[in-house]
């Protein structure tokens, strides 16, 4: 028996600096101390399912180096099940994050290992007790199609966060119980939000930012607001933060609004505080009186 919900995706290593301004071709400049936060949009997405008490396990990779031992370690101090977390042969995904004091970042992605996430590394896996299948998709497109469609046939709920945009085979998106996009995907994808079903998945769900977040289905639209919070300081990881949520509580049998409900509170506390994975609250926090 497996865990009840699994989430394939990447897990990067964030190296951030802070610079006055980036450097021009063939000039150097000097920035602040190196920063290293766990990161990438798979092991966001786990973390954050984790938190609010979901037993997880991440498929994905990572290398024999000292940035995946890391990962490794922090994935496992959350709660995450490593076990399917393979070591490649190839060095541990990178995000090169500069930032200038206007706040704008400037990040190279090296994917390393994440590029190493197979078809095979899915066949290997065992669906039996999995109750849902959240995928995002900084792995390989041919290995999330495939995924999807082995989840799909042994009666797994599928979860698609389709961040950023990318084509995708029709029959896999008939295989997805829940499409996952923030607006601007939503608008790259269909002319409205009803609009998405068309495309084939038996739901949708459209991430609103402040506004929360729209549940479509075949009996219509549901709005769920956000919360309202104090003070905005850092959205990074807010959208995984919603997927993780929502996948954890899909996977614990909620229906798709009420899920949406309680990650749209998930997302609104994780964009509170710095940071993506640091964000991220646990159950008694989202069900604390204050929330
Ligand atoms: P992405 O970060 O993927 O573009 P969104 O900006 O839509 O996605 O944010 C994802 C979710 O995070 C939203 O649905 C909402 O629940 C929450 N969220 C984002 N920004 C805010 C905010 N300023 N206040 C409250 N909740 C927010």
């Amino acid at each position: 028996m497996t865990n009840p919900l699994l989430v394939l995706g990447s897990a990067n290593a964030d190296l951030v600096v802070e610079v006055g301004r980036r450097p021009a071709g063939g000039e150097t400049v000097l920035g602040g101390d190196t920063v290293v936060l766990p990161g990438g949009k798979g092991a966001n997405t786990a973390v954050a399912a984790a938190r609010v008490g979901a037993s997880v396990a991440l498929i994905g990779a990572v290398g024999g180096d000292g940035y995946g031992s890391l990962l490794r370690e922090s994935l496992e101090s959350s709660g995450v099940d490593t076990k399917l977390v393979k070591t490649s042969a190839r060095p541990t995904g990178i995000a090169y994050i500069t930032v200038t004091p206007d706040g704008e970042n400037s990040i190279v992605v090296s994917p390393g290992a994440n590029a190493d996430v197979s078809s095979s590394d899915v066949d290997a896996v065992s669906f039996d007790g999995a109750q849902v299948l959240t995928c995002s998709l900084e792995v390989p497109l041919e290995t999330v199609v495939h995924a999807i469609g082995v989840a799909s046939k042994a009666g797994v709920r599928t979860v698609l966060n389709l961040s950023p945009v990318a084509e995708l085979p029709a029959e896999t998106l008939r295989q997805l119980t829940v499409l996952i996009v923030n607006e601007h995907e939503a608008a790259q994808l269909a002319p409205g939000f009803d609009g998405l079903l068309q495309l084939g998945p038996k739901s949708a769900v459209v991430t609103l930012g402040a506004r929360g977040a729209a549940v479509v289905t075949e009996e219509g639209i549901t709005e769920v607001p956000s919360i309202e919070v104090a003070e905005v300081v850092d959205t990074t990881g807010a959208g995984d933060a919603f997927a993780g949520a929502l996948s954890a509580r899909l996977a614990e049998g909620d229906t798709l609004v009420d899920a949406a409900k309680y990650a749209a509170k998930v997302a609104a506390l994780s964009v509170t505080k710095a940071g993506a994975q640091p964000s991220y609250p646990t159950a008694a926090e989202v069900s604390s009186p204050a929330v």
